[in-house]
């Protein structure tokens, strides 16, 4: 019997307190769970990816509070829990090909390349998309293209995807965006109001039609027209 040195069990479970599971993150997956998101792949992805990155460096700390945080060019990183429960509600699988409207910070993004086979993000303002790009980068995100446009008005030859998420708030969904959906396809949008509360609606494509649901309400910037003119 040693004295002098903890027993090696004591010191493992110091070492991974410290580095794999910090407490604030043994919570991020205690509060996504209670909250309802039971997908394993998307639980193990929440905790895989590096939150702290994608936040201002003033905001590290909190990263992985239950909050959405502001970011670069008058935006926000969304939530957790809504970034987790918009993915479980894509179903992702790993040859799927996907869109995301509204690149930010570039959180999302990050969680969609781990599930899916190739993920397109398109963000109007050239700062938050070079940086956003740079992240996933140095991330190993090799799957994903950044591209600076207009969502709201993509180029014909962009698509048809499996998946397609807007992370922006939209009075309607435009026909221009359903129409790159692949039958079997889901697309989900927060609808309603730019200022205030919007509902998360997922559509499906099927042969006969488009099914629409109303999932939960949701609060996020507003989409709008154009490639930014500012950085
Ligand atoms: N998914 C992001 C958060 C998105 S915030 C993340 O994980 O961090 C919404 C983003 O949508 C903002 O960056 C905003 O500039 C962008 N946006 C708004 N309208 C857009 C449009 N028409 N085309 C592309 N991006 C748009």
């Amino acid at each position: 019997m040693q004295y002098g040195n903890p027993p090696d069990e004591i010191n493992e479970a110091a070492a991974m307190t410290s580095h794999q599971h910090p407490p604030e993150k043994m919570m991020f997956q205690l509060t996504l769970r209670r909250r309802g998101i039971s997908d394993q792949a998307v639980l193990r992805t929440m905790e895989e990816v590096p939150r702290e990155l994608f936040v201002d460096e003033a905001d590290r700390d909190g990263a992985y509070r239950e909050s959405a945080l502001p970011i670069a060019c008058g935006q926000t990183i969304s939530q957790p829990f809504v970034v987790a429960y918009m993915t479980e509600q894509l179903q992702l699988q790993k040859q799927h090909r996907v869109l995301e409207i509204g690149t930010g910070s570039g959180y999302q993004a990050a969680v969609l390349s781990r599930l899916a086979g190739q993920v397109l993000t398109v963000e109007r303002y050239r700062k938050l998309a070079d940086t956003a790009r740079a992240r996933l980068e140095k991330l190993d995100c090799h799957n994903v293209e950044v591209m600076l446009g207009d969502g709201l008005n993509l180029p014909p030859n962009i698509g048809p995807f499996d998946r397609i998420i807007v992370t922006a708030a939209m009075e309607q969904i435009p026909e221009n965006l359903i129409g790159r959906l692949e039958v079997g396809g889901i697309l989900i949008a927060p609808v309603g109001p730019h200022q205030g509360v919007q509902t998360l609606t997922r559509l499906i494509r099927t042969e006969a039609g488009i099914e629409r649901k109303e999932l939960v309400e949701v609060r996020f910037v507003p989409a709008l027209p154009g490639v930014a003119r500012e950085l």
